[in-house]
């Protein structure tokens, strides 16, 4: 078991940095209100704000919602898609849910953990 400050995930507008519901260990926290975490063996600083932390390690799958429009093909209407996937805890593997499962296999890691259906509205 790996020592670690907490886990870290990150809010929206660093998404692009971070896997959106994926957890991150941190490797750091500094006392001007930064914390740095290690993506893909590299370390990443981020404001503390942009961030969710929580101490424990995370064993459940992360609920993402995206919503989007589909491009009209073949003359029919665009139409707005509502995408929810799951990230798993242990290798943040996305993966896509139906449904509302209480827990999810993942295809990748063959981990069975259980979806955090919390904060999704
Ligand atoms: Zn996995």
């Amino acid at each position: 078991m790996r020592v670690t400050l907490g886990w870290a995930r990150c809010a929206d507008n660093v998404a692009d940095i971070l896997r959106r519901g994926a957890w991150y260990p941190i490797v750091e926290e500094s006392a001007d209100g930064h914390v740095v975490v290690e993506v893909r063996q590299q370390r990443v600083r981020l404001s503390r704000t942009d961030v969710t932390i929580r101490k424990e390690v995370p064993d459940h799958w992360s609920v993402v919602v995206r919503t989007g429009v589909l491009r009209p093909t073949m003359g029919g209407r665009g139409s707005d898609v509502v995408t929810t996937y799951a990230v798993c805890p242990l290798c943040h593997y996305r993966q896509d849910v139906a449904g509302k499962p209480a827990s999810v296999k993942c295809v990748r890691c063959g981990a069975n953990s259980p979806v955090d259906w919390t904060e999704t509205c």
